[in-house]
Parts: C-alpha cells; structure tokens; sequence
C-alpha cells in the first residue's frame, strides 16, 4: 500500500549468472479456490460458494485447517480499527458502517463438518479434518458465505463511486513452524499474508456495473439485468475485484502478451496514464525480471489511502492531490506486482520486505526517466529531511522514539511511526546500499533475489543472503544497523 503520500516525498561472471531473466513456469501443486459470487448492489452484499482443493504444502501432518475472515475485522465493536483515528473522517464519510463474513453449509470431501468461527476476535475460521492430511496431499473443503459490504472508502467497502470486494472470501491462513498465522486486522498497513494458489471464478453483478478483477477473463454471458464473467488466475497470492457503474475503460497489450486494462472515472489525459502503466512494466521487466501474468489493472477507486495492491489488480485513489501524485502511486502500485505479488513476504511482520523496496525501486524509476524532473538524490535529500523532522518531533512528544524497521505492525504505536519507519526509512537503506554497491550490482541482486523466490515467501534474513550474493558484497552488517534502528539519520 501507499500511504500518507503528504509524508513521503515531502519527504563477474557470477554477476551475469544473477541477471539471467526469469521465464520460470508456474508452481505446481497448488491450492485452488473455486469462487461463485454474486454482488448485490442494493443490499450492498456479496453472496457465494467455495470450493478449496486445498494443498497441504507444509511439512507437518495437518488435522485442521484455519481460513482469515478479515471482513469480520469491520464490525461494529470489533477489536482492530480497520483505519487509523485521524483517517477516520476521509473513510467515513458518511458516518461509521459496518460490514462482515457469515459462513454456513462447511463441508469436507462433500460431508458436514465440524468447523468454528473463532480467532482472537471471529478473525479466523476453523475447519477439522476428519482424516490427517498428509504434506503434499489435498482436500476438498466447500462452504456458503455471505458478506456484507460497509460504506467505507477502503479495502473492503463501498463508496460514492465504487466497491472495492478485496479480502471478501475465507482464504487459508499459511501454516509456518508447527502452526497457522492467524493475526487480527491492523490499520497501521497491509495485515495480510498468504501463499499463491490458483483461482477460478465466477462473478455476477448488475449489468450497469463495470468490474475489474485480479483475473483474466475466459467467459462472459449476459442474463436480464446481470452480468456473469468467469475469470482465471494463476500462481496468486489473493483474488479482488473493484467495480464501478461510473467506469471508463482503456485496454492495449504490451509486448504482445500482456493486456493492461484501465478504469477510470476523473482522469482526463488516460492516454497519458496508459503510457505510464506500459513504461512501468517495460522498465522493470528490463530491470528485475518478468512479469509472469497476462493481465494488469489498474483501477481508479474511493480509497482512503494512496493506492492499494493485490496480484493482478492495483488500486488508485480518486482524491490524490495532484496528477503527478496519482502517477507515483500507480509506479507504486505496479511495484507490488514483483514485490508482494510474486516474491511474497509476511506483510504483517515484515512490511518493510516489500515496501521498503518498493518505495525504492519507485525512486530508481524516477531516476532513471528524468522527464518526470525527479531525481533519486533530491527524492532520498527530501525523505531524509522528512524523516529526521518527524522523528525529531515524535521524540520531542512521546519522550522516546523506536527506529528500527523491521517489527510487525502491532509494534508500531501509530501509523505515522510505521509508515515513517517501513516506507521512507526502509527506503533509505535500499538507497544507501544502491550508493555503496553501484547500479549494476544493485541491478544484479534484485534480479537475483527476484528469480530465485519467485512464487516463494522471503523473509529479513533471505532478503539480506540474496542482495549479498547479487552484488557480490557481504551486506549483513549494513542490513542489520538500518533494520535494528542503529544507523543514524541526519537531515541535509
Ligand atoms: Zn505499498
């Protein structure tokens, strides 16, 4: 995600072995959900059907499985705010909403089962296995749900002029060190973490609604007053949708096998924005490595942040101030495609992996395009400026100030202090390691450490194994200094 845009920016031969490009195929042996859905636009709800052949892909024999309902992290008295105190206002506008998940009819290979909602606040959903499963081994798991959508410009939520439908659907919780990852919803960023699985899905919806979705598109069929499209994706960490009765769409193919599709509803030079979109995945398909989709969206949309990633889908907000801002959120956005979408990380506990190196990469875009007149060392000049006076102020407040970047989103007191820390910090170490090793070898470890953990999920200490290797250096000591709030920040 981007945030608090009003912060950021005022705020040898074993080289050539890491920049060998991607063309890596598809996991195999993936968990599949099986998605029926039906969007009600008067009741402002979705109803549906799930069928996971889920995959065991741990190393355990599994006896249950836990499945995240984040849309019960939006009801009324639930124990996570879904946004901060000082965002409240531009979420609600209309006044606080509510929304959540029910489930019913859970079955396993076809039979009743025993399932239940619990977690630390009816987060979680609990199915039993009646037979052990098995690594590698699969089961067949269905359920009912229903979800009703609150009037909130998030994630998950309806407003003035579109309904974002991310995070809507039980989705498995990863299974890691003898158990699953059930954290609560949190504000301070995206508290989301799965594994890629496949997708198919089938949507219906009112005919006058245009949808954009993390799929691609295999079947259409109109019916009375409704729409049904079966989309696809594969080898995804998640599935969302975002439709629109106000969106204009513009559609092209980049090199001649990826279609970008654009829906937008107050852009006035979309051409231009369509440019943009192609250039973002030319560069960094040059510079990191393969986009391995068919599809990109991006969707303009009521969001209370900047913009919002999901695999094959970005969210845009429509009350950006200034089309130069809408165009860095959309860089931004398109990052998450290599960093989150296809090398995965715990975003709950390791936001930074994916935006503080997004967050970099947007300036090494900048940098390396000069008619956009931004240039990476004024950029790091303005974040360091900015960090050094928030923290100054943050200290001068609080008493004491916590630097360091790598903790989980419930360690960060507020959301500034987070996205202080994982954005514009998390974005100076990268820019400082870019500054001690050079360009090339830069280059060469975000191709490397982009290939060899495709599909996968990283974390701190594989992060730091592979920019070592790319770039031929022994970067643990300056990781270490930056993450654990050692190194010290002067403003210039
Ligand atoms: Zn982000």
């Amino acid at each position: 995600m981007k945030k608090f845009l009003c912060y950021a920016f005022l705020l040898c031969c074993v080289f050539l072995l890491f920049a060998c490009s991607g063309n890596f195929d598809y996991k195999q042996n993936l968990t599949t959900y099986n998605l029926d859905v039906e969007y009600n636009d008067d009741e402002k709800s979705l109803s549906g059907s799930e069928i996971i052949s889920y995959v065991n892909s741990s190393k355990n024999v599994l006896k249950n499985v836990k499945f995240h309902l984040y849309p019960n992290a939006f009801r009324e008295n639930a124990k996570a705010s879904v946004v901060s105190k000082s965002n409240e206002t531009k979420a609600y506008p209309n006044g606080k909403s509510y929304g959540n998940i029910s489930v019913d009819n859970v079955k396993v290979e076809n039979e009743n089962s025993n399932f239940e909602i619990c977690g630390e606040d009816e987060n979680i959903l609990n199915v039993s296995l009646d037979d052990d499963l098995y690594p590698n081994d699969k089961v067949q798991i269905s359920l009912n749900f229903y979800v009703k959508l609150p009037n909130i410009n998030h994630r998950f939520g309806y407003g003035n002029n579109a309904v974002n439908v991310c995070n809507f659907y039980p989705i498995a919780c990863v299974y890691e060190n003898d158990d699953f990852v059930t954290k609560l919803y949190n504000s301070n960023g995206d508290p989301f973490y799965s594994e890629v699985a496949n997708y198919n899905v089938n949507i219906k919806y009112p005919s006058d609604f245009i949808i954009a979705t993390s799929g691609t598109k295999v079947n259409e069929t109109k019916e009375n007053e409704s729409n049904k499209v079966s989309v696809q994706a594969k080898c995804v960490r998640d599935f969302a949708i975002v439709l629109s009765n106000k969106f204009e769409t513009k559609s092209s193919t980049y090199n001649k096998k990826i279609s970008i599709n654009y829906f937008y509803y107050t852009d006035p030079t979309p051409e231009k924005t369509m440019d943009l979109i192609n250039e973002v995945l030319r560069f960094f398909e040059e510079k990191v490595g393969e986009y391995p989709y068919s599809q990109i969206s991006v969707a303009e949309t009521n969001f209370v942040h900047g913009g919002m990633e999901y695999p094959n889908l970005v969210l845009i907000s429509d009350s950006l101030d200034s089309y130069d801002t809408y165009q860095m959120v959309i860089i931004h956005e398109l990052l998450h495609q290599w960093w989150y979408g296809v090398v995965g990380n715990n975003e709950f506990n390791e936001g930074w992996i994916d935006e503080g190196l997004t967050e970099f990469c947007t300036i090494y875009f900048y940098e390396k395009h000069p008619e956009f007149n931004k240039t990476m060392d004024r950029m790091v000049k303005a974040s360091t400026n900015s960090y050094t006076t928030f923290m100054k102020v943050y200290k001068d407040v609080l008493g004491s100030v916590d630097t360091s970047i790598n903790r989980p989103l419930d360690a960060f007191k507020t959301e500034p202090e987070y996205v202080y820390n994982t954005y514009v910090k998390g974005m100076l170490m990268f820019a400082s390691i870019y500054n001690v090793v050079g360009e090339k070898k830069f280059v060469n470890a975000l191709k490397y450490y982009y290939n060899s953990n495709a599909y996968e999920i990283v974390n701190e200490q594989i992060l730091i194994n592979c920019f070592s290797k790319g770039t031929g250096r022994d970067l643990e000591n300056l990781f270490r200094s930056w993450l654990d709030g050692k190194v010290v920040i002067v403003g210039m």
